[in-house]
């Protein structure tokens, strides 16, 4: 097996079996002791992360945490997502709803759940526009239920569920076991920043399992 495959093979490993002490580490701040043992990039390296972190406010792009992502196959998998949701605090910028951009994909039962609250398929679809390609109906942006002036959703309770998962996106292609996160929003670039030297934890469990030791599956 190539070293690649083998590094893919040992983080799909430690997502599976090392997500709750992983998070139990990261949660104590495990890292803060590890970071005393050896020099690390994410302590070395800091302004320069640090910097293309914060090109997201002009850039948009999508930013790996070192949080598992949720692994549908295994039971209570949704740790890193509880933590991420634990630990991320909302600026209320509005920058996410008022942005302008390509627009936001509705599921079937928010276009329904909306339009009822609207009292008219007719007049939702006038927010919307229909993409072909995709299949779905697509919510304009600037999002025409954000009130600029209060600063809020007009339709909080039942807003699309983008809108709930929202700045977590769909795990990079390059890192499938970890969560996402939308650079463009501040609160999420602050986040990847104050977890940068959690890094170090991931580290020492990929090192751990390629040291040949065993996963204990049962580990808290
Ligand atoms: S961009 Fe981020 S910080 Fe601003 S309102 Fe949206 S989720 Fe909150
Ligand atoms: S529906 Fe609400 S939360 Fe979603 S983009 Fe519009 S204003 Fe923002």
């Amino acid at each position: 097996m190539s070293g690649r495959d083998q590094l893919k093979r040992t983080k799909e490993t430690c997502h599976r079996y090392c997500a709750p002490s992983c998070v139990d580490q990261k949660r104590k701040g495990f890292h803060i002791e590890l970071l005393k043992l050896r020099p690390h990039w994410s302590v070395q390296k800091k302004e320069e992360q640090f910097q293309k972190i914060d090109l997201g406010d002009k850039v948009p792009f999508d930013i790996a945490l070192p949080l598992p992502a949720r692994d549908e196959e295994t039971p209570g998998s949704d740790r890193g997502i509880r933590l991420f949701w634990e630990m991320f605090r909302c600026q209320e910028c509005g920058r996410c709803c008022y942005t302008p951009g390509a627009g936001l994909c509705l599921e079937k039962e928010d276009f329904e759940r909306v339009s009822h609250h609207l009292g008219s398929k007719k007049k939702f679809k006038t927010m919307c526009r229909y993409d072909k390609a995709l299949g779905v109906w697509v919510l304009k942006l600037p999002c025409p239920f954000y009130d600029k002036d209060g600063k809020k959703c007009q339709i909080y309770t039942i807003r699309p569920q983008t809108c709930t998962k929202y700045p977590l996106h769909p795990p990079l292609k390059e890192m499938p076991y970890n969560l996402a996160v939308d650079a463009f929003c501040p609160a999420a670039r602050e986040l990847a920043k104050e977890t940068l030297g959690w890094w170090i934890i991931c580290e020492n469990n990929w090192s751990r399992i390629l040291g040949g030791q065993n996963i204990d599956k049962r580990t808290p």
